[in-house]
């Protein structure tokens, strides 16, 4: 096994530099950014609001709308622009990750659309983007039960860590992938998990050891959503 300093020589449980900031967007009903060293996600919040197309209205409650677009200069060789699957499903599971926190029943027949662009993108940005929207929603003023925090936890060479880079996701030894990527969101009050997927080979001792430090990580994350919000433009 190679595989026993972190590259960047943080910690297994350290999270890479954390920024963010709401009122970033200063057209938006609330707007906000977050990154993890070089992932970084700006997220912006219209609504709620009228629905165009009209069929897809709730008469119950209003529907959340989270796009994500990883945008051409993110990454080093140029992205081509537009969606694509990939886009697709991180915008899903962004959705699903922070549905449940928001009071969507006060608002039936609305739509709170929630774009996110990454603009520099260094692994884990689905988790950096469920914390701009989480941070943005409440700068928008929307009612919510809860802040959701969201971190990548993951299982490198028998090491359990957090917020892995693209690197150590790719790490390899003898052409064999040996990392696990482990994103996870966390309702932080809670304590209810509304994201964890998992993309590698996992043992059970060590994915019950990811979730319990994506825990604690999400809290130190969301110490960091909350000072931002205090701070709000
Ligand atoms: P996440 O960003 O949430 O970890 P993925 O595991 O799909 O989601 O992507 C990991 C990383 O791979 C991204 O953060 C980005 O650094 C890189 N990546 C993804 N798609 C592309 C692309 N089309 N071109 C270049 N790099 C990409």
């Amino acid at each position: 096994m190679v595989y026993k300093k972190r590259f960047d020589g943080r910690k297994p449980e350290e999270t890479r530099e954390i920024k963010c900031a709401v009122g970033v967007i200063p057209n938006a009903d609330g707007s906000a950014m977050f990154s993890f060293g070089n992932t970084k996600a700006i997220a912006a919040v219209y609504g709620p609001k009228k629905m165009h197309p009209r069929h897809k209205l709730n008469p119950e409650k209003a529907v959340l709308r989270c796009t994500y677009d990883m945008i051409s200069f993110s990454v080093d060789e140029r992205k081509r622009p537009g969606t694509n699957r990939r886009s697709s499903e991180i915008s899903m599971v962004v959705q699903k990750a922070l549905e449940p926190v928001i009071f969507l029943e006060s608002f039936p027949n609305t739509v709170i659309d929630v774009e996110i662009s990454i603009i520099e993108a260094d692994a884990s940005t689905r988790c950096a983007a469920i914390n701009a929207a989480s941070m943005a929603l409440a700068h928008a003023g929307i009612p919510m039960r809860d802040m959701v925090a969201s971190i990548s936890t993951g299982c490198i060479g028998g090491t359990v860590v957090a917020d892995l880079t693209k690197e150590e996701e790719d790490y390899e030894e003898d052409g064999k992938k040996l990392a696990t990527d482990i994103p996870i969101a966390y309702l932080l009050r809670s304590g209810k998990v509304s994201l964890l997927q998992a993309d590698g080979r996992v043992g059970i001792e060590d994915l019950k050891k990811a979730i319990a430090l994506g825990y604690d990580v999400c809290l130190k994350v969301g110490e960091e959503q909350k000072k931002a919000l205090k701070i709000q433009k």
